[in-house]
């Protein structure tokens, strides 16, 4: 049986940077294994650069593997769904869309293809998806479906700190408190300085989605800190799993955070 591994669910590139790169740059240095799978390659997507002859979804799939590559993701592996883009737009009707897949039919993919690896748990997404977006929300269902598949003892739902987004500055009105959990509900986190970092620089990979605004000093980037700093999580057992394991010295424990605010 290969090592224990860290099996992280996204929906498109540049998911793992601004969700995970914290926690994936810390599981490196721990020396736990991270695999990284994406349901799809990002094509419903925009960009303000020429691409020439490039799909958008190639150029994504090389900023991502470059991305993965400086967070030191030991495989990467592409459902290749398509990209559902956001609710209300035709995309999402498409029947190849990553949404309109099956929870278990992709499950049962993700159980064949890391037949293999022995998954010590899944990160995926809260049931709101992060932001509500539709590829997002099915994160979160194939990541609970996979836990069986896979026989993991841990999933971790990404998501965000209600009480504490609300007490920042809204200034372009793209907090959405509504997405977040209740701070109640969350149970583990990932932070620091120098992780923080690295999740930039993995970020910055992404130069199709990038907005130049992010790609300067603070204040921008102190803005996308005070949002995406901090890696929340809420932890549920599977398969009878009672101790975390190889997710003891990742996690932090929510009673000790505190609030910068
Ligand atoms: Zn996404």
């Amino acid at each position: 049986m290969n090592q224990p591994s860290l099996l992280f669910i996204h929906a498109h590139p540049d998911d793992e940077s601004i969700l995970t790169g914290s926690i994936l740059a810390k599981a490196a240095d721990l020396g736990l294994r991270t695999i990284v799978a994406y349901g799809t390659r990002g094509d419903a997507g925009e960009t303000s650069l020429d691409l020439g002859n490039e799909s958008l979804a190639d150029r994504r799939i090389r900023e991502a593997e470059a991305a993965c590559t400086e967070l030191n993701v030991a495989r990467v592996e592409w459902l290749a769904y398509d990209d559902s883009g956001m609710d209300g737009t035709d995309t999402t009707k498409n029947l190849e869309a990553f949404c309109n897949a099956d929870p278990d039919a992709v499950a049962a993919d993700l159980g064949l293809l890391f037949a293999d690896e022995n998954i010590f748990a899944i990160i995926g997404y809260d049931r709101n998806g992060t932001y509500g977006h539709p590829d997002h929300k099915q994160v979160h269902h194939v990541s609970h479906a996979a836990a069986a598949e896979l026989g993991s003892g841990w999933v971790l739902d990404v998501t965000y700190n209600r009480e504490y987004l609300a007490k920042l500055p809204d200034a372009d009105g793209t907090l959405d408190l509504g997405f977040a959990a209740a701070e109640a509900d969350l149970t583990h986190f990932v932070e620091g300085d120098e992780l923080f970092e690295r999740k930039m620089k993995a970020l910055m990979n992404h130069t199709s989605q990038v907005p130049d605004d992010v790609n300067t000093e603070d204040p921008p980037v102190e803005r996308f800190k005070a949002r995406f700093g901090t890696e929340w999580f809420i932890a549920t057992a599977y398969n009878g799993a009672t101790e975390l394991g190889l997710l003891a010295d990742l996690l932090q424990p929510k009673a000790d955070w505190v609030s910068p605010l």
